[in-house]
């Protein structure tokens, strides 16, 4: 029995041009971000003429200075005690 010379063997190189991508496409829409309520700031709570300030929103008189009241349609709320005070006209 005589080995036989190891010839390389011309491996076929199998293209396979059809790629089958397995994944299907999803279309994942990005997170749509609930309409936040618009935080005006501290800013929009002060007026500034010149050099004097005026505060835009009444404060609370049971947490006393420094803490505005919500505006609303017809009444101020504390948004710290709950207090809330309706508006007279
Ligand atoms: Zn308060």
């Amino acid at each position: 029995m005589s080995k036989k010379a190891s010839t390389p063997k011309k491996e076929e190189t199998t293209t396979e041009e059809t790629k089958t991508e397995a994944k299907p496409q999803k279309t994942e829409k990005p997170k749509k971000e609930k309409s936040k309520r618009q935080e005006k700031g501290v800013h929009a709570l002060y007026k500034v003429e010149g050099e004097t300030v005026s505060r835009l929103r009444p404060t609370c008189e049971r947490c006393g200075p420094g803490y505005f009241m919500g505006d609303h349609k017809n009444r101020y709320t504390c948004g710290h005690c709950g207090f809330t005070r309706y508006k007279t006209h």
